[in-house]
């Protein structure tokens, strides 16, 4: 077999192995079926099973209720900017958004179509270095929802818990962090997740949307765009992706059996350590980007004294098998994407790459 590189790739990124080679086992028949899961139907037995093990995986990893809807749409997490505010704005046509990057922006621009957005906060002004405070949301008691979003790709920050909103229905964009540890689903309304930077492959989005939600669409919503239609239907209205589903399933089960989602947090807080502890001991040869309170455990972003410094970390850490460590053009340096499936010695070895760097360049 070809030797796998490192793969610190923003998403679409990196999956567990054990699930790569489990669906390349699969791949030409699924054990006693005699077709793959790209070619039998959404509507039979065998993929019924799949998708139904799919979700019963999730409801274990989250703690999941029966309370809430599991679903599978495609659009990825850019239609659900729309969707979150063409269902559950009405009636009262307002919500509440904290900005904290480039996605949370991208939420507001779609649901300021359908109705008035109240920034509870931003930190657009600090080049989105940090999450706000508690103390400096200014949310609105009436709104129909609190948007956020969990962990900011971009930028790499991080909400380590939920903002505290009260009644008000708490929604999350989690693409970035989803089942990187556990969390209270009940505190929350709905949380979706494009598939591929944690839980599968692009062109699968995951929504987790409380039942009483659903009241509010309006009847007028086109078909597909409706979460009615998804959730009536179990994510079978039209075709779903049925591989990503898959695969889906496939992560669900190996996060299981290495034991769930603590020991998962305690493998990405020990991950992101150790590249954390390189930039502070670096005596500021690499320079983090987010503030130390807001880091994220899942991309971790970094300057160095120059670009052209920077350009050849790049290209030395290419050579050497680290791809994907280009930052972002809105932060500029280096990005390295650590999701779930990245593996620990990936981090051992760039930690010590990064060092030997700074002290031939330092
Ligand atoms: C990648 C990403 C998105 C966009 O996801 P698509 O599936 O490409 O639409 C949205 N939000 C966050 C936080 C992301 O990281």
């Amino acid at each position: 077999m070809e030797k796998r590189i490192f793969n610190f790739s923003a998403g679409p990124a990196i999956l567990p192995e054990e699930v790569l080679l489990q669906a390349q086992k699969d791949f030409f028949t699924l054990p006693g079926v005699g077709m793959s899961i790209l070619e039998i139907s959404h509507r039979s037995k065998t993929f019924d099973a799949i998708h139904a093990s799919a979700k019963d995986g999730l409801k274990k990893l989250l703690g999941i209720s029966d309370d809430y809807h599991i679903l599978f749409l495609q659009g990825g997490a850019s239609l659900q900017f729309s969707m979150v505010p063409m269902n559950l704005m009405p009636p009262v046509n307002k919500a509440d958004y904290i900005v904290t990057g480039t996605w949370s922006k991208k939420a507001v621009k779609e649901a300021k179509r359908v109705g008035t957005v109240n920034i509870a906060a931003s930190t657009e002004a600090e080049n989105f270095t940090r999450i706000p405070a508690q103390s400096e949301l200014k949310l609105d008691p009436e709104a129909a929802y609190v948007h956020f979003t969990s962990n900011n790709t971009i930028f790499g920050t991080q909400f380590h818990t939920e903002p505290e909103v009260g009644s008000v229905p708490l929604i999350c964009d989690a693409s970035s962090d989803i089942l990187h540890k556990k969390i209270d689903v009940s505190k929350y309304a709905m949380i979706y997740a494009g598939a591929q930077k944690n839980i599968g492959p692009s062109g699968v989005v995951l929504t987790i949307i409380r039942k009483d939600m659903l009241e509010r669409s309006p009847e007028s919503l086109h078909t597909m765009l409706n979460y009615k239609t998804h959730a009536e239907n179990d994510s079978l209205y039209n075709t779903p992706n049925t591989f990503g589903i898959y695969i889906i399933d496939l992560v669900a089960k190996y996060l299981l059996s290495i034991g769930g989602l603590d020991a998962m947090y305690e493998l990405n807080k020990k991950k992101a350590g150790l590249l954390y502890k390189c930039i502070d001991e670096s005596s500021g040869f690499f320079k983090g980007h987010a503030t130390t309170d807001s880091r994220s455990l899942m991309n971790i972003t970094f300057r160095l004294p120059s670009e052209e410094l920077e350009k050849k970390l790049i290209s030395e850490a290419t050579a050497a098998g680290f791809d994907g460590l280009k930052g972002h053009r809105s932060v500029g340096g280096l990005r390295a994407s650590i999701y779930n499936a990245f593996p620990l010695k990936g981090v051992e070895e760039l930690v010590s790459f990064m060092n030997d760097f700074m002290r031939k360049n330092g």
